[in-house]
């Protein structure tokens, strides 16, 4: 066979594997419910996090420090995830049908409208790296707690703006509250002509809670990764577009 005919049957490879792992997500229970149980568990240890760690506050000067940190490090944080999600492949595996799921986001960008708490909890679901980091932070709490409640505030924040950062991007697709240019302004919402460029363009822009990392995480995706528009978003081609669940 011809070099140059491999590319396009890789790729149509590629393409039945995308179909037949979406296919297993749509069909398959398990699939469709490890989204709701993986929503229960970040919401219940965010709840659990906050509940403990209002009890103890440091000054206010070294609070707002944990907070503006906070708010930087979750948009680096899941901007690193978007970024490693948007070039995920092996739809073969365990969790393909999840990968697959994932890149249909640059496919049906508007979310269908719901409630803010309910995006909040469904988007959580996605989430599976944040259960492993809440967890952890519970386990470490009592001993961040005594060190510095500061401390302990920001890394409880960074969990609880993670799921924010989702709704954050669905208002950025979906909604004109009034009150959204004012979230822009204090870091908890994400500009539409911001994060446009994510979508219009190739391998820029992955931030989404307020994009103010984008330069940091544009000069690692120009290092480490190849994009998304020759590649990953290629692998949908063969899959009938639905209105988002
Ligand atoms: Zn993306
Ligand atoms: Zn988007």
């Amino acid at each position: 066979m011809a070099a140059s005919d491999s590319v396009p049957d890789e790729l149509l490879r590629t393409q039945k594997a995308f179909l037949e792992a979406i296919g297993r997500y749509e069909a398959v229970s398990v699939y469709r419910h490890a989204g709701t149980l993986t929503s229960v568990a970040n919401v219940s240890l965010q709840a659990w996090l906050v509940w403990w760690a209002v009890r103890h506050w440091s000054n206010p000067l070294w609070e707002v420090v944990a907070v503006l940190a906070a708010i930087v490090v979750a948009d680096f944080v899941n901007g690193v995830v978007h970024l490693v999600m948007d070039h995920a492949t092996g739809y073969r595996s365990a969790i393909g049908p999840f990968v697959a799921n994932f890149h249909l986001h640059h496919r049906i960008p508007v979310y269908r409208r719901r409630n803010l708490f309910v995006v909040y909890f469904r988007e959580s679901g996605s989430k599976f790296w944040l259960v492993a980091y809440l967890a952890a932070v519970a386990w470490f709490l009592p001993t961040l707690l005594a060190a510095s409640p500061a401390s302990a505030h920001f890394f409880v924040l960074v969990g609880v703006l993670s799921s924010w950062a989702e709704v954050s991007h669905y208002m950025c697709h979906t909604t004109h509250y009034r009150f959204q240019p004012w979230l822009e302004k204090i870091g908890l919402g994400l500009s539409k002509t911001h994060h446009a460029h994510h979508h219009a363009e190739d391998n820029v822009d992955y931030a989404f809670l307020n994009g103010w990392t984008d330069p940091a995480l544009n000069a690692i995706a120009k290092l480490l990764a190849d994009g998304y528009k020759n590649t990953t978003d290629l692998h949908d081609d063969l899959y009938e577009v639905r209105a988002r669940s």
